[in-house]
């Protein structure tokens, strides 16, 4: 099974300068968008991200899941086909490297959720997606939307 993330730009854009307010800091939300499945082919196509704000600590953001179900029950009403998809969180002064924390984080989420780190130091944005138990796949992460300008390279890692 091959995991691909589309990130819309503007979306993307929202997540970096969201992550750019208080650089120092950790923060996160969740990404909205649709899932798409075919034989070989996972697809995250993420069109929303839902800014949490409260943020973390330096070198800290806690993910609650009362966030994530009351978002998920938001969707489930407003939005026809767009439900959560994953979630995101900014690493500060720190690569956007998955941490062991992160990777707890990661095991505690749902199956096939869409897992971003963004570091506005290195401007950096890593992805992995959570398949099952303590099994994570790194995908291919592309963008589709309206080209706009933003500075960010995909971490290799
Ligand atoms: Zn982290």
């Amino acid at each position: 099974m091959e995991y691909i993330v589309k990130i819309h730009r503007e979306t993307l854009k929202q997540i970096i300068d969201f992550s750019n307010q208080n650089s120092l800091l950790e923060c996160g939300g969740y990404l909205i968008g649709q899932k798409r499945k075919n034989e070989n082919q996972t697809i995250f196509i993420i069109t929303a991200a839902f800014l949490d704000q409260n943020q973390g600590t330096q070198n800290r953001y806690h993910f609650f899941d009362f966030t994530r179900k009351s978002i998920e029950e938001y969707c489930q009403k407003h939005l026809k086909n767009s439900k959560v998809i994953g979630n995101f969180h900014s690493h500060g002064e720190y690569p956007a490297i998955f941490s062991r924390e992160d990777k707890i984080m990661e095991e505690k989420s749902p199956e096939e959720f869409c897992h971003l780190i963004y570091s506005p130091k290195y401007q950096e944005l890593n992805g992995e997606v959570h398949v099952i138990g303590n099994k994570t796949e790194k995908p291919r992460i592309t963008f589709f939307g309206k080209n706009i300008e933003v500075n960010h390279h995909i971490s290799r890692k």
